[in-house]
């Protein structure tokens, strides 16, 4: 049994079991015999339950918010933004993905030769709190549109958004066993993995879970996606524009309290603008308002759980320790944890080397671009990288000195349906929406006619 609190004012919420082995065994039994009809039922009948979703989504997206705002303290609107995400997501789909999953024709030695994008089966998902709709979303609906099934090992804090989740496949009419919650513990995730029912995973959250989950799936030579952390570089040129620049960099790193894979975490700025930035950029942040996330007003609630407070709290006072000089927050109430400014950072300090999953960050000034892309790669994730300059020409030039999986040019990294999302180094690996996220759970079968 566990209870799941409110992060807000640690009022309880709700209690859980998690499932036991035997009932895994059986939820499984029934996503295989789902995949045996869905994985040959044609792409244009898989895409009229996403129709329906679309409809099950619209009708409850104040319930879904609202949930969210309670189990992980994300702002009301932040909420009910990423509930219409998930709906652009589906639509993203019901747009694309007979095309994307047509026979395609190779050209070879034989008479005929092509590939056919086929389904694996029953595809587990490890999914994380910080978008709760959102994250699953991204994973399942092409995954199932592909004609796999899905099983979900969601975030045990938000397990009411996961059974919300499940409920609206079912409003939506998808048969049994498409889509299906599984109330698990992480411990429980490995016999999840090896049981020979299930035959891909896909996880996004800690390097530490994903890792582990990861190394299980390869000793069962079972492909795994892995979506992990991120220390994205913000770097602003000298000739950038600097009011556009600091409206931008308040969103890419306080979205969420923070809480964002891809948010904006070590800021880079050009030494002629760095006091001129510091200055706008700390009366803007100190503007945030902070409070109840269930408010319309509210724009930082408080972190998920007070434990993941206590890590960012930590990481500031060690970074300060070193010689860091806090210019605006700093302190932490239970789960809350204030929009923080640091400068005078180094790059062996927690706040640089570390990714700090809340909202404080460290600028640090450059005197050339490429101190500034040397600053930016010196990190163990390569997820994105946000670039703001007036010289775009210039700069699309240099898009390969990055190691990242995305470079944004002049906007926040974000993800957008129709643009391939993952990273390089210890940030994971595949990729997750677009053509290519479709394509990480199919068999590409080569038909060759000689
Ligand atoms: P975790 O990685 O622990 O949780 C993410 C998911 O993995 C949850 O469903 C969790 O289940 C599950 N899980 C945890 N450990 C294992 C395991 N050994 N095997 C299988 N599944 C596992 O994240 P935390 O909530 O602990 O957050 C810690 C840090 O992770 C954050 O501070 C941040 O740095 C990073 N993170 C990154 C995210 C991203 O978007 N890339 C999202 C969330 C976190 P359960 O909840 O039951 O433990």
């Amino acid at each position: 049994m566990f209870s799941i609190i409110n992060p807000f004012d640690s009022t309880f919420l709700s209690e859980h079991q998690y499932i036991t082995d035997s009932e895994v065994e059986n939820t499984l039994k029934i996503s295989k015999k789902s995949f045996d009809i869905w994985g040959f039922t044609p792409v244009n009948e898989r895409l009229n339950f996403i129709k329906n979703l679309v409809f099950a989504l619209t009708k409850k997206q104040h319930l879904l918010a609202k949930q969210c705002s309670l189990e992980m303290g994300k702002p009301i609107t932040q909420a009910l933004a990423e509930v219409k995400k998930c709906q652009i997501l589906c639509e993203y789909y019901l747009n694309h993905a007979e095309k994307f999953l047509e026979k395609r024709q190779i050209e070879a030695n034989g008479s005929e030769s092509y590939v056919t994008y086929e389904p694996l089966g029953v595809i587990l998902g490890v999914m994380p709190w910080n978008f709760p709709y959102w994250q699953v979303f991204r994973f399942a609906i092409p995954t199932i549109i592909a004609g796999n099934t899905v099983v979900v090992k969601h975030a045990s804090n938000i397990a009411g958004c996961a059974i919300l989740i499940e409920e609206l496949f079912r409003e939506a009419g998808f048969p049994d066993g498409i889509y299906t919650n599984l109330l698990i513990s992480g411990s429980q995730v490995k016999a999840v993995i090896e049981n020979p029912i299930v035959k891909a995973v896909s996880l996004t959250g800690s390097e530490k879970a994903g890792a582990s989950v990861a190394s299980i799936a390869a000793n069962k030579i079972k492909k795994a996606v892995l979506e992990l952390g991120g220390s994205n570089g913000l770097i602003v040129c000298e000739d950038a524009d600097i009011d556009k620049t600091v409206e931008i960099a308040v969103n890419a790193r306080f979205q969420n309290a923070g809480q964002s894979c891809i948010a904006a975490k070590r800021f880079f700025v050009h030494s002629s603008l760095f006091d001129a930035f510091i200055e706008k950029f700390t009366k803007a942040v100190s503007k945030l308002k902070a409070g109840n996330p269930l408010n319309e007003d509210t724009y930082v609630g408080p972190l998920a759980r007070t434990d993941l407070a206590e890590d960012v709290e930590k990481q500031v006072n060690k970074s300060v320790e070193m010689g860091a000089k806090i210019v605006l927050g700093g302190k932490r109430t239970e789960a809350f944890y204030e929009p923080t400014i640091l400068v005078n950072v180094t790059t062996d300090m927690p706040v640089f080397n570390e990714e700090v999953f809340g909202p404080a960050v460290p600028v640090l000034s450059f005197n050339t671009f490429e101190e500034a892309v040397e600053l930016s790669n010196k990190s163990d994730f390569g997820l994105g990288v946000s670039v703001f300059t007036a010289d775009v020409e210039a700069l699309k030039e240099k898009i390969n000195l990055f190691q990242e999986g995305a470079v944004f040019i002049n906007a926040m990294v974000k993800s957008d349906p129709a643009l391939p999302f993952g990273g390089v180094k210890r940030s994971g690996y595949g990729r997750e929406l677009a053509e290519d996220g479709i394509k990480e759970f199919v068999n590409v079968k080569t038909v060759y006619i000689g």
